[in-house]
């Protein structure tokens, strides 16, 4: 469980930026997961525990790069053919049985260990074999299509980092090293829960007035994606005394509660007022648009996040605030979300001191990338982080964007899953 201090979270009323927000984070919030051990073949996503060192060199031996013949560099005429006996062969899994001698050739194919005294391969395009002999063209470069032991990696080196959040790549270096297991952190907890009483489960009759539940579905796939176990607590109605109790009990068994709704300061907003009689609120209104509002809490040592309940908000402040709390309390190291610069393909106006996300596509023109907002921008309109491609941010002290600035753009798919 997070150890947190009563006031882990305090900050004044007035608007945090998103910076600031996250160094905040960065400096009270550490990993709460304990470490544990799983098979390879489990651990795709899961996040390293431990630094993993080379306990021998990949590739294991010197090995040829191609299908040719194994020779002594040395033993090649500096300016005119050389030609050799070929006197034995090495395959991948099946070494030459024997010492190398100088004066041969050992036929030889990809991943054969390189006979010991042999240093350089000729590939088998390059040479005309006749009578048992090999003609090897002047100009072979030494050591030319051998690959040498530890290569990839050196026996003793960190292959992997704690922290890593673990890609197939990973994996494959994990096997190359022989490990059949890895220490991965257990996942984090989660409870999930959205409110409104306007908010209703999908799959079922809508009453007037009501809409279904977009906020819940999506975020539980975000959780899952970071890896995360979700508990999924439902729709909570705007009830104080439900949601009190909703919540009291989902911080006895989790490490982290997701909310979605309920936190602006309307009296229906009943997240805010139910997290300050169970434990400690922090409110945040984040200088960021969309998105404003966001609750930062705890409840008995348990940190609580209250995203807005406007899905795009919700989006938002899932990909810039809550998903590196995420990754910080399920004990990933990670760098921050890659963003590229385009070029602006439209203007926009905006107040100095909040950062915006405009929603935008991208389009390739002359050569450069071009963004283009997209057409609709209020912060419901879900179908937006559908079709466009990814945030152009304004940073906080701009007022205005002229068609042709560069700036900077946040992929969906690097924090929208
Ligand atoms: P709230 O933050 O509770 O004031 O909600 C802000 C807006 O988001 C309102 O229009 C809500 O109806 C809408 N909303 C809240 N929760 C959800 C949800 N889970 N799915 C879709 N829309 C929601
Ligand atoms: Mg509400």
């Amino acid at each position: 469980m997070a150890q947190l201090s009563d006031d882990c979270f305090a900050f004044g009323n007035t608007l945090l930026s998103i910076d600031a927000a996250l160094r905040l984070i960065g400096e009270r919030l550490g990993p709460v997961v304990e470490a544990e051990t799983v098979a390879l073949g489990a651990a795709a996503g899961r996040i390293l525990a431990r630094d993993i060192v080379a306990g021998l060199d990949v590739p294991p031996h010197a090995n040829s790069a191609v299908d040719g013949f194994a020779i002594a560099h040395a033993d090649l005429l500096p300016d005119g053919e050389t030609i050799l006996p070929v006197t034995g062969r090495a395959a991948a899994g099946h070494p030459l049985d024997r010492p190398f001698r100088r004066g041969e050739a050992i036929r030889i194919f990809t991943g054969a260990p390189m006979p010991e005294g042999a240093d350089t391969v000729m590939m088998q395009e390059d040479c005309v074999v006749e009578g048992g002999r090999v003609h090897l063209k002047p100009g072979l470069r030494k050591g030319a299509n051998r690959r040498h032991a530890g290569e990839d990696i050196a026996k003793g080196a960190v292959a992997l980092t704690a922290g890593r959040r673990l890609r197939p790549a990973d994996l494959g270096l994990a096997a190359a090293l022989g490990l059949d297991r890895l220490p991965v952190f257990r996942p984090l907890r989660v409870a999930l829960l959205s409110t409104g009483d306007e908010v209703h489960e999908p799959g079922s009759e809508l009453p007037p007035g009501a809409i279904y539940d977009a906020n819940r579905i999506m975020l539980s796939a975000l959780l899952t994606g970071l890896g995360c176990t979700v508990s999924d607590l439902g729709i909570n109605p705007d009830r104080h005394a439900a949601l009190v109790d909703t919540l009291q009990a989902a911080s006895r068994s989790h490490d982290l509660i997701v909310t979605s709704g309920g936190v602006s300061t309307g009296e229906e907003d009943h997240v805010r007022v139910a997290i300050e009689r169970l434990g400690q609120l922090h409110f945040w209104r984040l200088a960021i648009k969309p998105g404003r509002p966001v609750a930062l809490g705890q409840i008995g040592g348990v940190p609580l996040v209250g995203l807005p309940g406007n899905p795009v908000a919700a989006a938002l402040t899932f990909a810039v605030l809550a998903r590196p709390l995420i990754l910080r309390l399920a004990g990933a190291v990670e760098p921050e979300p890659s963003t590229f610069p385009v070029i602006a393909g439209f203007p926009y106006r905006k107040r100095a001191g909040r950062r915006e996300y405009v929603r935008a596509t991208l389009a390739r023109e002359d050569g450069a990338l071009v963004a283009a907002k997209y057409p609709k921008d209020g912060a419901g309109i879900l179908s937006s982080v559908v079709n466009a491609q990814g945030f152009v941010i304004v940073e906080e002290h701009l007022t205005e964007l002229a068609p042709g600035m560069t700036v900077e753009f946040l992929p969906f798919n690097g924090v929208l899953g």
